[in-house]
Formats: C-alpha cells, sequence, structure tokens
C-alpha cells in the first residue's frame, strides 16, 4: 500500500484526464503496442480523417488498466473521437467541450 503521489504538469497529453494515472514506463508501453499492431489504427470504426496510421495508444477499457491487453493501437483522429465519446457518456469534464455527437446520452 503505497499511493503514489498524481504526477502534475505533464504537458501535452491531448488534454487527457487520464494523465494523472499513467504508468511510469507509458512511453515504453506505447512503443510496444503501436509496433505490435504494426502502427495500423485498429479502431472498430474509423472517422473520416483516420489514414490508417497509428500514432496513439488507447485503452480499451477506460476504467482498465495499462496491462498490454487493455491497450491498442489508434490514429489521433480516431483516437480523439473515442475520447470524445467517452468523455460525453462519461459527463466528464472536458476542455475540449466535445459537441458532436448529441445522440450519445
Ligand atoms: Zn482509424
Amino acid at each position: 500500500m503505497s499511493p503514489r503521489p498524481p504526477r502534475k504538469g505533464s504537458a501535452g497529453w491531448a488534454g487527457s484526464t487520464r494523465s494523472a494515472r499513467l504508468p511510469r514506463d507509458w512511453h515504453k508501453r506505447r512503443a510496444y503496442v503501436l509496433a505490435r499492431d504494426g502502427y495500423r489504427c485498429t479502431a472498430a470504426e474509423h472517422v473520416p480523417e483516420c489514414s490508417g496510421t497509428a500514432t496513439d495508444v488507447d485503452h480499451v477499457d477506460r476504467h482498465g488498466g495499462d496491462e498490454y491487453a487493455n491497450l491498442r493501437a489508434l490514429s489521433a483522429p480516431c483516437h480523439k473521437a473515442k475520447t470524445q465519446r467517452e468523455a460525453y457518456a462519461a459527463r466528464v469534464f472536458d476542455r475540449r467541450a466535445p459537441e458532436r455527437h448529441p445522440g450519445l446520452r
């Protein structure tokens, strides 16, 4: 039982509230998952902006852990769309103010 202090100020993680929870070796995990998935976007549904090339690593289950089984490669546009859907569904405040999925309530 050693509570880890939240990391502060790690700039630029796509404005995600998840940054406080990322493991210390996240950059390693991220590189591993991108390579494992062949740098291809693995989204079930791609947004029009998706080029098919993955640059982001996503938590499949946002409440899940950081194990590799719960991580997958996504393109930035697909990742953003998924994050916005989740934020909207969870009614989590998101400073990018997702407004584009009025049907998901
Ligand atoms: Zn995609």
